[in-house]
């Protein structure tokens, strides 16, 4: 605007123009300089590849969250529910003194209130056993660790190892023999606590999602430098999935603000990270992330707000075309934007050097715009 005014009083004083040429020539500037076809370079681009992504069961929560896919160099993937299918079963149960039954008894009296898929598998358990159980009082879920509850005036503790050992005192190093070996095999260990005491264990065993380590290995063919499995899991069951799936690199033991800081990590090193998760206990990573991503069908509400981005069928095959629709997009922008300020560029010297009349400025101006949109809806299309 301010130009255009400069151009439509100067140069009769300044170049000796008269005043129809300089009024004509400040129009003309006001129409070919004004942006459309900056502003329809991004906007329409971004909007076909999230339409795009919608088609392949990819849910963009913004067009902004689609390029920052494309710069992504890092992954996290949580392990339960998103690289596993998250419904564990229980394998194998070992107990101190106790029967079996009791066992499953008092898990089940505080996992029936739980959410948590281990607490589902042993709940299952104990009902194909024909057990009944009085829910436990004040049960309380600790993310990531486990829960806790009173059952007949004593507390009772299930979760994982270092949990209940804080607070029931364990005297069986048979029972740590056991929980060694079933770990080493991939099977998550619960520990179960009442009155003072560990009871015994229940080993449970999750599914790795089919296709996972084929997603894994796509991504890692796409250049994707960091790929890496968080898991409040302990470190042996972790390691023992990751292997399987190809990722070398695991941080086990995490409580969900251990997540966060893993993801700040490899934000210092990698800038652009993403994290995938399904539980309440990621929704902190899936903020802190670049690029929060959640598993629509497994992941609980909390993770599906706060992400970025949903994986409506839980397909983990899907991240590597988002990666690329990403790519894509950031290819397409910049291309429209070379083009239109090009465009804009050589309308304005024409113009100075007198070669263009207003119609046809309008129609360049137009001309271009409508370039840069068909262009932007290519992403419509997949390759
Ligand atoms: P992940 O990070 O792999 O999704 P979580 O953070 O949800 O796993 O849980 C980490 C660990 O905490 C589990 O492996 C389990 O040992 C323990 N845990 C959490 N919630 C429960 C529960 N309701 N019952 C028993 N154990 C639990
Ligand atoms: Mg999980």
């Amino acid at each position: 605007m301010i130009v255009g005014i400069l151009l439509g009083t100067l140069p009769p004083f300044v170049l000796g123009w008269d005043w129809s040429i300089t009024i004509y020539r400040a129009l003309i500037f006001l129409v070919v300089a004004s942006p459309c076809a900056l502003m329809a370079a991004i906007m329409p681009t971004l909007l076909s590849g999230i339409a795009n992504g919608a088609r392949q069961g990819i849910l963009f929560k913004s067009g902004a969250t689609l390029e920052l896919m494309g710069r992504v160099k890092a992954i996290a993937f949580d392990k339960t529910g998103t690289l596993t299918i998250g419904k564990p079963k229980v394998v194998q149960i070992v107990t101190a003194e106790i029967s079996e039954e009791v066992l499953l008894e008092v898990a089940a009296a505080l996992e029936s209130l739980s959410e948590h898929p281990i607490g589902i598998a042993i709940v299952q358990a104990a009902k194909e056993k024909g057990l009944q159980w009085r829910e436990g009082l004040n049960v309380q879920a600790h993310a990531g660790q486990g829960i806790t509850g009173e059952i007949d005036d004593q507390i009772a503790v299930v979760g994982n190892g270092i949990f209940v050992q804080k607070m029931m005192k364990s005297n069986a190093i048979e029972l740590e023999q056991h929980c060694y070996k079933l770990e080493k095999e991939g099977k998550t260990v619960i520990w179960v606590g009442y009155d003072g005491s560990v009871l015994g264990i229940i080993a449970v065993a999750d599914t790795v999602r089919p296709g996972a380590s084929q997603a894994i290995a796509h991504l890692r063919h796409l250049g994707i430098r960091q790929i890496v499995m968080l898991t409040g899991d302990n470190q042996r069951t972790a390691q023992s999935i990751a292997q399987n799936l190809g990722i070398d690199l695991v941080y086990a033991d995490l409580l969900p603000e251990d997540k966060v800081n893993v993801v700040q990590q490899l934000q210092k090193q990698y800038q652009t990270v993403a994290m995938v998760g399904d539980g309440i206990n990621d929704a902190p990573a899936l903020a802190q992330a670049s690029v929060g991503i959640a598993m629509g069908v497994n992941g609980s509400d909390v993770a599906l707000e706060t992400a970025d981005v949903v994986l409506m069928a839980d397909r983990l095959e899907k991240l590597a075309s988002a990666i690329e629709l990403g790519r894509r997009s950031q290819v397409i922008v910049r291309q429209n934007i070379i083009f239109a300020l090009s465009f804009v560029a050589v309308l304005v010297i024409a113009n100075f050097v007198g070669g263009i009349t207003l119609p046809i400025g309008v129609i360049g101006h137009e001309g271009s715009t409508v370039l840069v949109t068909l262009s932007g809806l290519r992403l419509l299309r997949n390759r």
